[in-house]
Order: C-alpha cells, then sequence, then structure tokens
C-alpha cells in the first residue's frame, strides 16, 4: 500500500515535470512566433510626392507593396531595392525613373542578352543606340511664299447695295528662310528660323466696293448718252450774267438719286438744266452758244444761278462754276 503510494506520488511529479516542459515549450513558442510577426512601422512616399505610414508585419519591400497594394508602373522605381528586407522603422521611396536609370536598365537588358541569346542583340543594340544617339544639327535654306494682302477701298458713299471690283489682282512674294533643325535618328526634332530675307515684295490685292447702281439710274445712264447740243443761231431774248454751277445724277450732287429729274423725265447732259421756279419746265436757255431746257430744280438753285447736267461727277467737277450770259430761246 506504502509502496504503492510512493509510485502514484512519482507518477504524479513525472506528469508535472512533463506538464511543465510543455508549457515552457509553448511559451517559447509563442514568442518564437511573435518574434517573427514583429509588426513594423514603414513610411511609404509616393512617386506623386504623398506619404503614408503604415504598420505591416511583411519585411521585404515587395510583400509590403503588395499588402498595401501599391503597384509600380513601368516607368517608376522603388528605393530601396523591391528584394530588400525592411528594418524597423523603415522607409520606401518610390520615384519616377530618371533617364539615366532607363539607359542603365537598356545596358543591363542588353548585356543579359548577348550574354544569354544572340537572336535578340541587333534589336537591343537598336534600342541602346537610341537612347544614345547624337543629335545631329542641319542648317536648312527653303523659298517660301508671302501671302499678299487684299485692301478694300469703299466708294460706296455707304449705299446698302454694293457690289466689288478688282482693280488690282494681288499676287504673293517670295522669301528665303533659313532654318535651323535638329534631328535625332532621322527624324526632326526642333526646327527654328535663324533668318529670313524677302526676295519678292507680295502685291496687295486691291478691291473697289461702289455703289450698285439701280434700275433707274441705269436705264437713265443707257438713255442718256451724250446727245448732240443743240445750237441755234437765232439769239433769244438776253437775260443777263447767271451763275453756272454743274451737277450730275450722284447721290453726291442729288441725295437719294434716282436718275428722275424734277419734271419727271431722265436727265440727259449737253440738254438738261435745273433752273428757279420763276422757269417753267420746258423753257429752252442758251447758255455758252448750247441751247438747254429746263427740267429740273435744285435746293442751291435759287436767283441768278443755273445747275447744268452732266453725265458724270467727275465732269461735273470738271466743270466747276462759271458766270456766262443766258438767252432765253422762243
Ligand atoms: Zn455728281
Amino acid at each position: 500500500m506504502l509502496k504503492h503510494k510512493d509510485d502514484e506520488k512519482a507518477s504524479i511529479s513525472l506528469k508535472r515535470i512533463l506538464g511543465i516542459c510543455l508549457i515552457f515549450l509553448f511559451i517559447s513558442g509563442i514568442c518564437v512566433f511573435a518574434a517573427n510577426k514583429q509588426v513594423r512601422n514603414v513610411k511609404i512616399t509616393l512617386a506623386n510626392g504623398c506619404q503614408m505610414n503604415v504598420v505591416t508585419s511583411k519585411t521585404k519591400v515587395a510583400d509590403i507593396l503588395d499588402e498595401k497594394h501599391i503597384i509600380l508602373l513601368p516607368e517608376e522605381k522603388v528605393t530601396p531595392d523591391e528584394n530588400t528586407t525592411i528594418g524597423v522603422d523603415g522607409e520606401i521611396v518610390i520615384s519616377e525613373k530618371s533617364a539615366q536609370d532607363e539607359v542603365s536598365e537598356m545596358v543591363s537588358q542588353n548585356t543579359e542578352t548577348t550574354n544569354n541569346a544572340e537572336n535578340n542583340t541587333d534589336l537591343n543594340i537598336d534600342t541602346i543606340s537610341q537612347a544614345y544617339s547624337p543629335i545631329t544639327e542641319k542648317i536648312e535654306v527653303k523659298e517660301e511664299a508671302i501671302p499678299f494682302e487684299t485692301v478694300t477701298k469703299n466708294v460706296a458713299n455707304g449705299s446698302s447695295e454694293t457690289q466689288d471690283k478688282v482693280l488690282q489682282e494681288g499676287k504673293e512674294g517670295k522669301k528665303q528662310v533659313t532654318y535651323k533643325v535638329k534631328y535625332q535618328n532621322n527624324t526632326e526634332i526642333e526646327r527654328k528660323e535663324i533668318s529670313s530675307v524677302v526676295l519678292e515684295e507680295p502685291v496687295d490685292k486691291v478691291v473697289q466696293v461702289r455703289a450698285v447702281t439701280n434700275r433707274s439710274s441705269r436705264s437713265s445712264s443707257s438713255s442718256t448718252k451724250v446727245s448732240a447740243p443743240e445750237t441755234t443761231s437765232a439769239s433769244g431774248i438776253s437775260l443777263g450774267r447767271y451763275r453756272i454751277t454743274a451737277y450730275c445724277g450722284c447721290a453726291l450732287c442729288c441725295g437719294k438719286s434716282t436718275g428722275r429729274t424734277a419734271s419727271g423725265t431722265y436727265a440727259r447732259a449737253n440738254h438738261t438744266i435745273a433752273a428757279p421756279g420763276n422757269f417753267a419746265f420746258g423753257t429752252k436757255l442758251k447758255i455758252n452758244g448750247i441751247v438747254y431746257t429746263v427740267e429740273d430744280r435744285g435746293g442751291a438753285v435759287k436767283g441768278k444761278t443755273i445747275d447744268v447736267y452732266f453725265n458724270s461727277h467727275s465732269a461735273a467737277l470738271a466743270f466747276g462754276t462759271k458766270y456766262a450770259n443766258v438767252e432765253l430761246i422762243k
């Protein structure tokens, strides 16, 4: 019985030792696990300059980026390298690759491929030469056209109905332009004008805008051909000296011109005159040997003034103002 008790005691203490050992193993296991799972505070700077602090249990740069769903673009690089293990309070910087990075990448790619596969060598030498291709400058001389300008001369005097008449056709000029052109791989990448010499001046196109002569005045002008002046040797009754002025059917002379006289006839040169109201329409007056017929009136035709009709404004202007003896022909 006593022996039995001792056996019992011994087995109990063995169980205890085993239990303690198991607990110890378990605790140390947790400690190792916890050491592995140690969390890190990592500062990540993105290519756009944004900074973020992340807490992670991962240690490799690639794994941290993957965990945070940060994907590197082809033109971006990460510092330190993706395979680096990051310490506690580490920092990851994503930045854009510089041109130099790309070239060195290409070179390393090329050396790899030349060592491994010769088939791709040509292509990679091309890529490399492209990256290293020198920029060549050329001077180019070209003849170019100078566009002409259009000059409009408006003589319509505000008339709403106008027509254009080309008085002078335009002609393009010529110039010799010298360019400095930069090429890379036979592709133009820049062009600067360094000088320009005019070889031929352009000729302006001159367009005259004139009033459209309306139908009545056109028919009047077609009917008012310069008729042979009516003359008479018969002397009439002398009315004395009159101021003789001149006018035509234009808007300047007549305001809004219809080509019709105040008596309703179409005015004719060498025939029509405007006289003051004391002369009835149809009255024939001899001035400087020509017999005119009073067919018109005028605001300025008063007293001893007679206005003689001409076919054109320039003819009326050329006549000007004269003084002459006026005879009344019966
Ligand atoms: Zn006129």
